[in-house]
């Protein structure tokens, strides 16, 4: 980056942030939970809660270092691109500390920002997943402070996107295509294709084996391809990158599926200069979390609660792990989500995070109940506990009627 303002290391004031931090995100019943094995009981309600869920490493960071952005420039006007975690919670503190938000566009489309808004002397901070080239682009050469946030697991994606790029092959990203994330991976490949599930992957895949109509092609991968893109041509060479947070089994799938295609369509002589390997882009954080949901939803629980943004990946992905076990699960952002009385307002799986939510009365039974908890990467603790604190007393109200 040309900007001689780029920091992307923090300012060393970690140490004197962390205090604020923790009193603001953290605590209630937490640790208490943990130390109990993650396990706690209170009346009738047993909760067991997922032994790695909430805040991750590259969350953290990103918070700390917007903390020590507005320390550092106590009277500077900061701009942050979006949103820095996709956490209401987070984000309105940030706000309330006079942090400005830079909104999409007036088609609310998160592919372009506008930057213009932001004047000389500025600061903005980029977010944990990434900013787009283009985003970058427009900030440089000016008189702007850039603080980049952008998660180093994230960054190791790029560069597996910018090996293909130099090898010439179309990276095939496992993504959301509308996700500030993948945005930002997709902008760095002059060819991309986003695929969203193992079944489109199958489907682009029988494209590349049988051919079809392209105009088919481009209709059902409309806004998930690079400019000028032709399936004929740009599925030749392929490589499979992802965005962090999807579903670990089906990345490797993905990946597989296509490393096959390619053996059945050019053979193993020439299977290298056709398909490179990906290798595990998955960051940690959500491995272990997903490995966590895995082991959650093994105990006998009647219903489960992901908490999380509702543009939170990771997050939509435990809530599909849950559903998959044939559990009763609700994805919430905030414990206001339940109530008035035994109500609870959820988001399906399949509705999109601008998409209607679910009201379900009478969820929580009145008898003795199990049930399994646990939070998305951008999820703080405290959100949590305020969460399991209204179920408790929604149950001792419902048995005290
Ligand atoms: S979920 Fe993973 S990639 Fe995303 S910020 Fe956390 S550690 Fe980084």
């Amino acid at each position: 980056m040309a900007n001689p303002s780029y920091n992307r290391k923090g300012f060393g004031l970690k140490d004197q942030v962390r205090p604020e931090i923790v009193a603001e995100y953290d605590g209630g019943l937490i640790p208490q939970i943990r130390e109990q094995g993650y396990k706690y009981q209170r009346g009738n309600v047993t909760v067991h809660l997922a032994e790695a869920f909430g805040f991750c490493w590259g969350v953290d960071r990103a918070v700390s270092m917007a903390y020590e952005t507005r320390r550092h420039y106590p009277d500077k006007t900061i701009w942050i691109t979006n949103e820095i975690i996709h956490n209401p919670m987070v984000n309105a503190k940030l706000k309330e500390m006079g942090i400005k938000f830079l909104d999409l566009d007036e088609q609310d489309n998160p592919k372009i920002k506008d930057l213009g808004i932001v004047g000389e002397g500025d600061v903005v901070i980029l977010p944990a997943f990434g900013a787009a080239v283009k985003e970058m682009e427009a900030l440089e050469n000016r008189d702007i402070a850039i603080v980049d946030t952008t998660c180093p697991w994230v960054a190791r994606v790029w560069n597996r996107v910018a090996k293909y790029e130099n090898a010439n092959f179309t990276a095939i990203i496992h993504g959301k295509y509308a996700h500030e994330e993948t945005i930002a991976t997709a902008s760095r490949a002059h060819c991309y294709l986003t695929v969203l599930n193992l079944e489109e992957a199958q489907w682009v895949c029988d494209y590349i084996l049988h051919g079809g109509d392209k105009a088919v092609f481009l209709a059902k991968f409309e806004h998930a391809h690079s400019l000028n893109f032709d399936p004929d041509v740009d599925l030749e060479r392929v490589g499979v990158a992802n965005q962090t947070t999807m579903l670990q089994g089906e990345t490797e799938q993905i990946g597989k599926l296509f490393e096959r295609t390619m053996l059945e369509k050019y053979g193993p002589q020439a299977l290298s200069e056709h398909y490179m390997s990906a290798g595990d882009t998955i960051c940690n954080a959500t491995q272990e979390r997903q490995d966590a949901m895995l082991k959650l939803v093994e105990e006998p629980l009647e219903l489960i609660i992901v908490v999380g943004g509702f543009n939170s990946s990771n997050t939509s992905h435990l809530h599909e792990i849950g559903l998959r076990q044939g559990f009763r699960s609700y994805h919430i952002d905030s414990p206001n989500r339940i109530g008035p009385g035994n109500r609870i307002e959820h988001k399906p799986l399949e509705a999109s995070h601008r998409g209607p939510f679910t009201v379900e009365e009478n969820w929580l039974p009145a008898h003795p109940v199990k049930i399994g908890i646990t939070s998305g990467a951008s999820t703080p603790d405290r959100v949590v506990s305020e969460i399991l604190e209204k179920v408790f007393m929604l149950h001792e109200m419902l048995n005290a009627g």
